[in-house]
């Protein structure tokens, strides 16, 4: 069979068997197309059905968690955890708690994540898990409970050998302080079983930064290829969350300029830029109020404020969608192409529609994947492990540092991936290659299993 078919008729049968699992089959279907060249060099990833097995999950585990509000009354959540793939390593990657959050939209990220591991150069196997619960609007205490009815039934499938969670959307550093307390209380072991934990219990230094200062490293090395630089350069961003702000941090620090970003409720334009004094203003508004972006105008007479909308009307050189999955679609990328982007680096988990992701390709905007770009955050999980092993904590400067080289050298093997595959400046080959021959090539040498 030849390798187009081989791919399209792997395609049919994931639609197939899970014909709801939209997200999944989107996912799926940008790694595989970008596969085909590789398939084609070497004959060895067919003979070995590598992709038939990769595209499956080791374990997928589905749970109940009950718990009481604080009036005593009972609600019911579902718990997952989609153990991907863990040829190269345990496996790793984030808890999400959000009401969006179904077996399809996990898959998708667990699937994701087996690749970005794998980019980040460190022994990381792919997973991810999470809950339709959604911590916005529940008091700590629910919060708590919640995690704690969590744990009770997660704690049994994951260790610091097997499987180590972190967080995501909806799960900050309360809510891995609470998974991490319970499960040390119900195991009796005090060990790195979660990454993202707070610094006086084994967490890493740089870790809440370090998603997004890797978006901006990763921003830099692309712009470095055009002789380029972040430095005088606009930029906007979508979410306030923790990547979001950590973006902005260190466009910030570089000497860019961040003239736009969005909330639920709405975007603001400030065409002066953020400073220090705005950013902090925007941490502790974010961080710890938890309030809306509205605030920021009412202070900052020279932002304005568009109720609704995302960032992308802005004009600007460099965007960064790091909210969540499909935020950014054709439309809003026609839009930015209008207005002049010239980089879109992705902090979130697919944000760009696929079409999207055409007209920035077909337009010659340099277009970064987020498996690439936003890997500093899961590869500092990653020398939190080594920490948490040696039983030593490494400085702010060793981290970043550490985290630098690993967003330069992922930025390399997306580079000569796709040069050598004739698709120069193509980083979503690139990364699709470059994280996948390394898992396949494990996969091989274990053998079937
Ligand atoms: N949730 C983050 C990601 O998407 C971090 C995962 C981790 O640190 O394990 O990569």
């Amino acid at each position: 069979m030849q390798t187009k078919e081989y791919l399209q008729a792997l395609m049919q049968n994931i639609i197939k068997k899970d014909p709801a699992e939209k997200l999944f089959h989107q996912a799926a279907s940008e790694v595989l197309t970008s596969l085909e060249p590789i398939l084609e060099a070497d004959p060895k990833y067919i003979k070995y059905a590598v992709l038939d097995r990769m595209v499956e999950p080791e374990r997928v585990i589905y749970f109940r968690v009950p718990w009481n509000d604080d009036k005593g009354l009972t609600h019911v959540n579902r718990g997952f955890r989609i153990q991907f793939n863990s040829a190269i390593g345990p496996f790793k990657g984030g808890i999400r708690f959000h009401e969006s959050v179904t077996l399809s939209s996990l898959k998708f990220l667990a699937f994701e994540q087996t690749f970005k591991n794998s980019l980040t150069g460190l022994p990381l196997g792919g997973a991810k898990g999470g809950s339709d619960f959604d911590p916005r609007g529940k008091s700590e205490g629910e919060v708590m409970r919640f995690c704690q009815a969590f744990m009770d039934e997660l704690y049994r499938h994951i260790g610091e050998r097997t499987d180590v969670p972190a967080g995501d959307l909806g799960v900050g550093a309360r809510e891995i302080g609470f998974m991490f307390g319970h499960y040390k209380k119900i195991t009796n072991k005090f060990v790195g079983v979660f990454t993202g934990k707070g610094p006086s219990f084994g967490g890493s230094l740089i870790r809440p930064e370090a998603t997004g200062y890797g978006v901006v490293f990763f921003a830099e090395e692309m712009l470095k290829c055009k002789s380029e630089g972040i430095r005088g350069k606009t930029c906007i961003i979508s979410g306030t969350g923790n990547v979001g702000i950590h973006t902005a941090e260190k466009i910030l620090q570089m000497g860019g300029k961040v003239v736009g970003f969005n909330d639920y409720d709405g975007a603001v334009y400030d065409k002066e830029g953020l400073d220090q004094e705005k950013l902090a203003f925007l941490k502790d508004l974010v961080f710890v109020k938890r309030g809306s972006l509205k605030e920021y105008v009412k202070k900052f007479k020279s932002a304005e404020f568009h109720p609704g909308k995302k960032s992308w009307f802005i004009p600007c050189y460099a965007a960064f969608p790091t909210a969540c999955e499909n935020e950014l679609t054709l439309e809003d990328a026609k839009t930015l192409v209008n207005n002049g982007v010239k980089i879109v680096c992705e902090g979130a988990n697919m944000p760009c529609t696929p079409e999207a992701v055409d007209l920035f390709q077909s337009k010659g905007v340099l277009y970064a994947p987020g498996k690439a770009a936003n890997a500093g955050g899961v590869a500092v999980s990653g020398l939190e492990m080594t920490q948490n092993t040696i039983r030593l904590s490494w400085t702010r400067e060793e981290v970043e540092t550490q985290l630098k080289k690993i967003m330069r050298n992922i930025h390399s093997a997306c580079v000569e991936e796709a040069c050598l595959y004739n698709k120069p400046g193509d980083y979503l080959l690139g990364a699709n290659i470059a994280g996948f021959k390394k898992v396949a090539d494990a996969m091989i040498a274990q053998g079937v299993i």
